[in-house]
């Protein structure tokens, strides 16, 4: 009786609110929550793969992936405002799943042990994340980690303990500046040895990351891996 109720309840709530894609409009399978498949093909431009090697990654990163290319003004912009200021959270969860489909197969990923290795998506200060009500990279991380046998790092593991100011529009110095010592490690036991997947919305210059690579290192992580749904 109860699945029947549920039935028709699930049923009615579709017909009275449709699930549309976020992006074209268009409505979804029951599968997806915001995006459809269609738009996750071909709405956006994949992101310049061999662009990481002309930064210099930190010797502990092993590799770094980005999904899709940033379009100031476009499509994905909007997307991924939609789940930093209008809590659409099921869009990270959806962005998660589509990064961890994309990259499942990556050579590096399937040399990570899952007993040794840990997602960290980009820890909030709890300032802002009481102000925004949920940290947007979580998200991603969870639909990311549905796809990999990775789990995700507890909460307060790794924390943000300087509450910087937005890096829009800073030089790459003042970036550094801004966010040096901003993380910490809560035990090293935690970290020490294990293999870690970094998740965050948009790699723009890899201040943020590389700070959070510095503060692993210091906690002797294992091998690091960066994965952002966008470059900027
Ligand atoms: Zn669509």
């Amino acid at each position: 009786m109860e699945q029947v109720i549920n039935y028709i309840r699930s049923s009615i709530s579709e017909l009275m609110f449709p699930k549309v894609c976020a992006i074209c409009g268009f409505s979804l399978s029951k599968r997806q929550n915001f995006i459809c498949n269609d738009c996750s093909q071909n709405r956006f431009e994949r992101a310049v793969s061999g662009r990481a090697d002309k930064i210099n990654l930190p010797e502990s990163v092993a590799g770094r992936f980005a999904l899709w290319q940033f379009d100031k003004g476009g499509y994905l912009q909007d997307l991924l405002h939609k789940l930093k200021y209008h809590r659409l959270t099921g869009v990270g969860e959806d962005l998660g799943v589509i990064l961890g489909n994309t990259i499942k197969n990556e050579q590096i990923l399937n040399s990570f042990n899952a007993n040794e290795t840990r997602i960290l998506p980009v820890p909030l200060h709890r300032k802002k994340r009481k102000l925004r009500g949920f940290n947007q990279a979580f998200f991603i991380a969870k639909g990311f980690s549905s796809k990999m046998e990775y789990d995700i790092l507890k909460k307060g593991e790794v924390e943000r303990v300087k509450n910087t100011k937005t890096q829009t529009g800073f030089t790459l110095n003042k970036r550094r500046e801004n966010i040096a010592n901003a993380f910490r490690v809560a035990q090293e036991k935690e970290i020490s040895g294990k293999n870690i997947i970094i998740i965050d919305d948009v790699f723009t210059t890899g201040a943020t990351a590389f700070e959070l690579v510095t503060e692993l290192e210091r906690a002797k992580a294992g091998k690091i891996f960066i994965v952002t749904v966008a470059q900027a």
